[in-house]
């Protein structure tokens, strides 16, 4: 059996992933769209999310695909109406907002998934089975792709909010907060903000434990989403985004692609919703947070699309 849910906000990442990933699923009924310009073919679309939570009670889940500044107000409005909200990354402006949130929910007996679809990625799980175990000695983050390939005339990403650098970023911390043994804190962080810019085009972090992490958004070329941890007992390698595990050198797991991850968001918004739970882990972006309060600040080049 099918439930309905409705996407909101037709955008880049709602086309990309969600809309096929609903396609697929055997647990969802892509039922309307919320979008001012944005629509899917063949889908009731509505360009008023407060007409549509009047004209549709029928529909019980809202997946929020909006840049996270817009996307409080959606939320707070479909839990109000008694829906369930899944939250694309990251799950708000502030944490603030996101502890609001699960608060609403949990009063209302409803689920929020704040999700991270990069721990969905296909090496995530045995990389946290491996290292389980394992003394950590060092890690590092190795996060450079290009804006523009990813981003193209988003100008959202530059603005107050929209977190720069740190919209990818936040990724590789997902990825890194599920898998350690144990947690780490950032104790330094070198920002590097285009002049015309208010969010960071590039990012150096240094956390506790010998962890570190380096995001640019100025590569061309190939991309890298790497995550390197030298254990007590040898090293692991998270490649493609999570996708691919190495160990010492050999490829020991995952699946060279990025497909699987949004299929398994929605596949655990279903368990979520049979269980009656919500899932809203904030540690990522923690971590946003305290480079954005700790980082040094170093101006640099204009950005333009
Ligand atoms: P996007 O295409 O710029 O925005 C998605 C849609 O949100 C827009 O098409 C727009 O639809 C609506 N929207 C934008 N600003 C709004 C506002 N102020 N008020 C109401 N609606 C607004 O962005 P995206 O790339 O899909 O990213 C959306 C979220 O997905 C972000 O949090 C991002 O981090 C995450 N994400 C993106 C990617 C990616 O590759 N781009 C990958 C993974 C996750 P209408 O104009 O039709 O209303």
């Amino acid at each position: 059996m099918t439930t309905k849910i409705a996407l909101v906000g037709i955008g880049k990442i709602a086309l990309d992933q969600h809309v096929p990933a609903l396609a697929a699923s055997p647990d969802w009924d892509l039922a309307a769209t919320i979008s001012r310009h944005g629509q899917v073919p063949g889908i009731p679309a509505f360009a008023d999310f407060a007409t549509f939570l009047a004209d549709r009670p029928d529909i019980p889940v809202v997946s929020l695909c909006l840049p996270p500044v817009p996307r409080f107000d959606y939320a707070d409005a479909a839990l109000k109406a008694g829906r369930h909200v899944m939250l694309e990354k990251p799950p708000g402006a502030t944490l603030a907002e996101v502890h609001t949130l699960e608060a609403m929910a949990r009063e209302r007996g409803l689920t929020l998934f704040a999700t991270w679809h990069s721990r969905m990625a296909h090496a995530v799980a045995p990389a946290k089975a491996w290292l389980k175990d394992k003394t950590v000695r060092q890690a590092h983050i190795t996060w450079r792709e290009d804006v523009r390939k990813w981003h193209p005339g988003q100008d959202w990403v530059f603005q107050p909010g929209g977190m720069g650098v740190f919209d990818p970023g936040i990724n590789a911390l997902s990825i890194l907060t599920e898998i350690l043994p144990t947690p780490v804190h950032l104790t330094r962080a070198m920002l590097e903000f285009p002049a015309n810019r208010q969010t960071p085009i590039a990012a150096q972090l240094t956390f506790s434990n010998n962890v570190s992490a380096d995001f640019d958004w100025r590569q061309q070329g190939p991309q890298t989403w790497d995550i390197i941890v030298q254990t007590d007992r040898g090293q692991l390698a998270l490649r493609m985004g999570g996708n691919v595990l190495e160990i010492d050198g050999q490829p020991t797991a995952g699946e060279n692609t990025i497909m699987g991850e949004y299929p398994a968001l929605y596949a655990r918004m279903a368990d979520l919703l049979r269980t009656g739970a919500s899932d809203v882990d904030l540690a990522p972006m923690v971590h946003v947070a305290d480079a954005l309060t700790l980082g040094e600040r170093i101006t640099t080049d204009a950005f333009d699309f």
